[in-house]
């Protein structure tokens, strides 16, 4: 009996699908050129598996500004920012994110895992009652688990199931909190938030809305779905991550001016180190980008509507929803890692994803477009499907 007999399934599983040199669960990006071109081998390809929005990862002046607080303030801040102290910038970037969304307090994370779990276990704890998409992802359930709320799921997208549930809970309903995503990450559909806000109206409860995957992209200034649909007054409170469209690493979370207490409440904001200071300067000068060139944004609409309708002529099966996340679905396991190898012996690469990790049990390529693609890349990626689809025919 070893510590890791109960992976053992898992672990001859994933040997299984490893024959070829190519590990898909463990993929070696071995260089990266630029936000849309990469090289995995001896195989240049186009990143077509990224959470890279608006494109931004190479950035000239988020690089520059990153450049100069790693020599200025050096490599990391060694510590959390209730023990050893938070860094002038640390401050000024919650400053500038509540003032983006304007809401009176915002809250810097590591990660947006950890913006998920600081805030959901510091609301939720014992006695309290969580309402789920069933999609949500772990970070919302691990934080539901941290902080001992009772979870109830209710069913991906849809608002009758949540209303009915939000009723059976009768006066408990006041007091529990929903949860739902902007963008959902596997199969780039997004939350039905219009009618979610018309249950909360009438029913009561709390609403938190993760922008991880809307932030950026959605909304007439990008603040997310709720910007989009127009209920940004009836969401509670918006989290979101610094590693999607403001291209590094850390998360947020935006609410009312009580919410300021979980600077000192929140164990996973207090037990863990504060984000390294050129990290901070690459978001805040990556936060201003968004402000200032909504013109990304646009870029980002028209390669995901150049992207899903090539596919969509070829006859593969997609999301129903057109968004930068464009699931290409597949009916096998064995088919999945095929393709997956295959594409990248065409020069593009995506992501594979394989139950559990797509919902549903379902096989997915999960394609994502990004602003700085060129015409000719997304192109390219159709061109690549069409290839494949034509030699299995
Ligand atoms: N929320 C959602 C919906 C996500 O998809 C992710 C990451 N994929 C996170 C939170 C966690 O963000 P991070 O990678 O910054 O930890």
């Amino acid at each position: 009996m070893s510590l890791y007999d109960k992976f053992s399934r898992l672990a001859s599983e994933r040997e299984q699908f490893c024959t070829s040199g190519i590990n898909p669960f463990g993929t070696c990006i071995d260089d990266v050129y630029s936000a849309t071109e990469g090289r995995i081998g001896n195989q240049k390809v186009i990143l077509a598996g990224t959470n890279n929005y608006l494109g931004l990862t190479f950035n000239t002046q988020a690089i520059a500004d990153g450049q100069m607080a790693l020599a200025t303030q050096g490599t990391g801040t060694t510590g959390s920012r209730m023990a050893n102290g938070s860094y002038k910038s640390h401050i000024a970037l919650e400053q500038e994110i509540a003032d983006f969304f304007n809401r009176p307090t915002a809250i810097v994370f590591s990660t947006g895992y950890t913006a998920n779990l600081g805030i959901i276990s510091a609301l939720a704890g014992h006695g309290s009652v969580v309402l789920l998409d069933a999609d949500s992802h772990a970070s919302i359930y691990d934080a539901c688990t941290l902080g001992g709320a009772e979870i109830i799921r209710f069913r991906h997208n849809d608002a009758k199931d949540l209303e009915r549930r939000m009723i059976r809970l009768g006066d408990r309903a006041r007091d529990a909190i929903i949860i739902v995503e902007g963008i959902y990450s596997m199969l780039g559909d997004v939350a039905p938030l219009a009618e979610i806000v018309d249950i909360k109206r009438r029913l009561g409860g709390y609403l938190i809305v993760d922008e991880a995957h809307s932030f950026g992209v959605m909304g007439a200034t990008g603040r997310g779905l709720a910007e989009e649909v127009g209920v940004e007054q009836d969401v509670d409170i918006i989290v979101g991550t610094f590693s999607k469209s403001l291209a590094s690493i850390g998360g947020f979370a935006v609410g009312s001016k009580a919410m300021d207490v979980l600077h000192y409440a929140s164990r996973p904001f207090i037990f863990t180190a504060s984000p390294s200071p050129s990290c901070i300067a690459s978001v805040r000068s990556s936060l201003k980008t968004i402000a200032e060139q909504p013109e990304l944004r646009q870029k980002l609409w028209d390669n995901s509507h150049r992207l899903y309708g090539g596919l969509d002529k070829l006859g593969y099966k997609l999301g129903s929803h057109i968004s930068p996340v464009v699931p290409v679905i597949i009916g096998h396991k064995e088919d999945g890692l095929r393709i997956w190898r295959e594409l990248i012996e065409l020069g593009v690469y995506v992501n594979l994803i394989l139950p559990p990790a797509a919902p549903a049990g379902i096989t997915l390529l999960r394609c994502s477009v990004n602003a700085a693609h060129s015409e000719e890349q997304i192109d390219a990626i159709i061109h690549a499907f069409a290839t494949l689809k034509n030699n299995t025919q």
